[in-house]
């Protein structure tokens, strides 16, 4: 099947009962069973429910996965897989990445016995020589956030199988339309739903794709057991977010590629970063693994401090100064002092991440109108 009939299609047949086109949302806590113990496959909807199961069914073909589960939110589905791992065991993780992945593995899984060690990973030869003996996973995000690095996955793959590691790739930013890192050999995938999966900004929620059989009962048993699991009626909207996820994604990338190329002309801009110019230092390493370089864009602007931005912050009329990304409507963060505030300064200044870094969630708007509006608040400072 192709992208766009996957999309429209996936996980979802029309309802055996009635015949309904859209998957019902089944708003119930428990099943009516014929006699103890016999029942129709559901018994309790932390455990199951019938709309779960057909997200359930739809992520798994979307990242061509034999498993998929979805999760309450993109870190409670982060927080599952960390739990496969054993106190003592090692994880190495791109050490540009998501605020709250760096906050649960630092602040809740450290205390609890595991050790991080945050490298770069579009590096493979600095990932090679980070390796302990206990090193069990290889935690990547590629893109990454809030800088767009891409790293190698079908590399980083052979490597940590070659060290009896498993690779986990967060495809948050990228989609399965972009991306599909099973494929390239990744063990699990992990998604925060909640942005473009989900892509109207009104859902939270988290999915893990994956092949391996032991991996997945495990993970089931967690899902139950931990009990972050999400709502019948999340699960619709993420449903129906999915089926138009191939012709958003076009739409995010198309205006991502513009606005990329306004800014890196500008002469307010002192840096922009997407994965789409050629001036990108792993351009050619997204044309070869990503289908199109996405919607995701940031850039560095000319200011000392960031009491400077505050008239560019009121020039804007279309961009919403939020956190989060991924929905139709575009955004603007300022991740120093917004998404990587929870990351100690030192560190994020090591990283790149400046007080006049700016990430854009480029939306589906005309890209006309993204432009202008950047243009004029850019005049501002
Ligand atoms: C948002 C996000 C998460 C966390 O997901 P939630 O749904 O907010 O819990 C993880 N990784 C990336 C890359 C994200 O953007």
């Amino acid at each position: 099947m192709k992208w766009h009939t996957l999309a429209v299609h996936a996980g979802t047949e029309p309802d055996p009962l009635t015949g309904a086109v859209m998957t019902p949302v089944y708003f119930t806590s428990t099943y009516a069973q014929e006699a103890p113990g016999r029942h129709k496959g559901y018994e309790y909807s932390r455990t199951h429910n019938p709309t779960r199961t057909a997200l359930e069914m739809a992520l798994a073909q979307l990242e061509s996965a034999k498993y998929a589960l979805a999760f309450a939110s993109g870190l409670a589905a982060t927080d599952a897989v960390l739990r496969l791992l054993s106190p003592g065991d090692h994880v190495l993780v791109s050490r540009d990445l998501y605020g709250g992945t760096y906050r649960i593995m630092r602040r809740v899984f450290e205390p609890w016995g595991l050790q991080f060690d945050f490298v770069d990973t579009t590096n493979v030869a600095e990932v090679e020589a980070a390796f302990r003996p206990n090193t069990r996973l290889l935690w990547i995000e590629t893109p990454s956030n809030p800088l767009l690095h891409i790293s190698p996955i079908a590399a980083l793959a052979d490597l940590a199988h070659e060290r009896n590691a498993k690779l986990v790739v967060d495809n948050t930013f990228a989609t399965p339309y972009l991306q599909n890192p099973l494929e390239m050999g990744a063990d699990i995938v992990v998604h925060s739903a909640t942005k473009y999966l989900g892509g109207h900004s009104d859902v939270v929620m988290g999915a893990v794709m994956l092949n391996d059989e032991a991996a997945y009962t495990q993970l089931r048993f967690l899902q139950n057991a931990v009990g972050a699991v999400p709502g019948p009626m999340d699960c619709f909207l993420v449903l129906r977010g999915i089926k138009t996820l191939p012709l958003r994604m076009q739409k995010h990338s198309e205006n991502a590629q513009k606005i990329a190329e306004f800014l890196a002309t500008h002469p307010k801009v002192a840096k922009v970063y997407y994965p789409g110019l050629l001036t990108h230092p792993q351009y050619l390493l997204a044309k070869q693994q990503m289908r199109l370089p996405g919607g995701m864009v940031s850039f560095e602007v000319k200011v000392s401090s960031p009491e400077d931005m505050q008239p560019f912050w009121k020039a804007l009329r279309i961009f919403t100064l939020a956190e989060s990304l991924g929905g139709v409507e575009s955004l603007i963060n300022h991740p120093a002092l917004m998404t990587h505030a929870s990351i100690p300064e030192e560190e994020r200044l090591a990283l790149g991440i400046t007080p006049g870094l700016l990430r854009l969630s480029v939306g589906i708007e005309d890209a006309d109108d993204l432009i202008e509006d950047l243009r004029a608040a850019l005049l501002q400072l």
